[in-house]
């Protein structure tokens, strides 16, 4: 989503918005509106962030707070 490279689906993470703590989480089973990021991919998480492309994928307004979360939950080593 990101950086926009096609990537196999293995390849990826998908962040969506828990809707009772209002947080996004990330897992394939979450329900909802979902957004695809690189697995172990800084620059991708960057690029999405920079685009706000989270409130565009999410239909929402993600926080600072919100995404700085985001940023620790993500696997950032390959
Ligand atoms: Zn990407």
């Amino acid at each position: 989503m990101g950086c926009r490279r096609v990537a196999a689906i293995t390849d990826l993470v998908r962040v969506s918005l828990e809707p009772v703590a209002g947080s996004l989480v990330i897992g394939r089973s979450q329900p909802g509106r979902g957004a695809w990021l690189c697995a172990h991919s800084p620059s991708c998480l960057e690029e999405a962030l920079r685009h706000r492309a989270f409130d565009r994928a999410l239909r929402t307004t993600c926080s600072p707070a919100q995404l700085a979360d985001l940023a620790s939950l993500l696997p950032t080593t390959s």
